[in-house]
């Protein structure tokens, strides 16, 4: 298990879904099946125990002295988004391969210890994100899930039927908290924290819960030539104060871990010639603590309730969905803190601004996450990098807190 290794494995699952741009893994797809299959050999390869629960994600385990001893679970994804990167997930599935394959050589811990490749872990395809952990937590809707299409007009049920799955038999799948001790994921940061630190290292601390609102600000349309300066109802002026607000009012709560984002505009009628009279605006707040959240989405209706009166605009805010930050489990924090001195490695404790498939084993198991630097941050774009050597550390971190948490 060596840096040769890691490079040869990225290459192996590089194969699958590589275009002119990227990689594309969509979930279900050929490429993802095919980067799936690769990894459920690799797995085989190592003697480990493979089995595919009814939704199509892939468990190696490692079998441990004491039969009917709770699992401590590791793993992560191969799917991408369109022309995304070969990391993302990738490195999660390959360090927790990498990880029982050095347990295995040590020999037998008490607790069985089984790495997992999560199905649908983007949303990209049928507009859900971790698909697969959802399943295997057991807070996935068969009923809702029947309704579900790409763009291409091919359901879920017939993704899964392709390749002899039933989307009907996916509660199969379902695991209990008792059949679990932990579940500790490495991914890469998807952000420039660490890099730019010098840190090898991130000890996630809780996974970031999306707040996301739809704001609509309503004034007059009006001819651009013809209506004075003072007499106009720009929709378009009170949102763009609207955008700033949501800026300040995330930058106030930096220390906090608060970011706030306007991702989506759309103005009415969107003509040259007119004073805009309607605009829609999408707003994405997150934070680690969901009383921060909430105050910040509090202190952007109070903004644009006075921006609305200053400017004779309407202003309305509505919650389309509000989701509650992960808290990651602290004996598992303070187990991977514990394997990073073993290893000799510096880390700091980081929120995780992105949902993983940890987020809902959570729901199963004490849950944990080690982030690894990316190069400048990238992630969903082809220029998504790892360097073979912080994925080597990722490794070692992983292994002995594996080992610790099955000892
Ligand atoms: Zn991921």
């Amino acid at each position: 298990m060596d840096k040769a290794w890691v490079v040869a494995t990225l290459d192996g699952i590089a194969r699958f879904g590589k275009g002119e741009r990227g990689f594309s893994r969509l979930v279900f797809g050929e490429a993802e099946w095919g980067a799936v299959e690769y990894v459920t050999g690799l797995m085989r390869e190592a003697d480990l125990a493979v089995r595919t629960d009814a939704f199509g994600n892939v468990i190696g385990r490692l079998e441990g002295r004491e039969s009917g001893a709770s699992v401590v679970a590791t793993g992560s994804h191969v799917d991408t988004v369109p022309e995304g990167g070969n990391f993302d997930g990738v490195v999660g599935v390959l360090a927790g391969l990498g990880a029982l394959m050095r347990l295995k050589a040590r020999g037998l811990l008490r607790h069985p210890v089984e790495v997992m490749v999560f199905r649908g872990e983007e949303s990209a395809r049928f507009s859900i994100h971790t698909m697969g952990s959802k399943v295997m937590a057991g807070i996935a809707s068969v009923e809702a899930w029947r309704k579900l299409q790409d763009h291409g007009g091919t359901t879920l049920a017939q993704a899964l039927a392709a390749r002899g799955l039933d989307l009907e038999r996916i509660p199969e799948a379902v695991r209990r908290p008792e059949e679990f001790k932990a579940f500790v994921e490495m991914h890469i940061e998807q952000g420039p924290v660490l890099e730019e630190a010098g840190i090898p290292i991130g000890v996630v601390e809780a996974i970031a819960g999306p707040v996301r609102l739809k704001i609509s600000v309503e004034g007059t349309a009006s001819h651009s030539g013809t209506t004075p300066m003072g007499k106009r109802r720009d929709a378009l002026v009170s949102a763009a104060q609207v955008v700033l607000a949501v800026q300040d009012e995330a930058a106030k709560r930096a220390e906090r871990r608060i970011v706030g984002t306007v991702g989506v505009m759309k103005v009415h009628p969107g003509a040259m010639n007119v004073v805009p009279g309607r605009v829609e605006m999408w707003v994405d707040i997150r934070g680690i603590d969901a009383e921060d959240v909430a105050a910040t989405a509090r202190a952007v209706r109070e903004a644009a309730a006075r921006i609305a009166d200053r400017e004779g605009t309407r202003i309305r805010l509505e919650t389309l969905s509000s989701d509650a930050p992960v808290p990651m489990d602290s004996d598992v924090i303070r187990t991977i803190e514990a394997a990073c001195r073993q290893v000799g490695v510096a880390y700091r404790r980081m929120p995780s601004g992105a949902g993983h498939d940890a987020m809902n084993m959570a729901k199963l198991a004490p849950a944990g996450m080690i982030f690894i630097p990316c190069r400048q941050g990238a992630s969903h774009n082809p220029d998504e990098y790892a360097a073979p050597e912080d994925i080597l550390t990722g490794i070692d971190v992983l292994t002995e807190t594996l080992a610790a948490l099955a000892g």
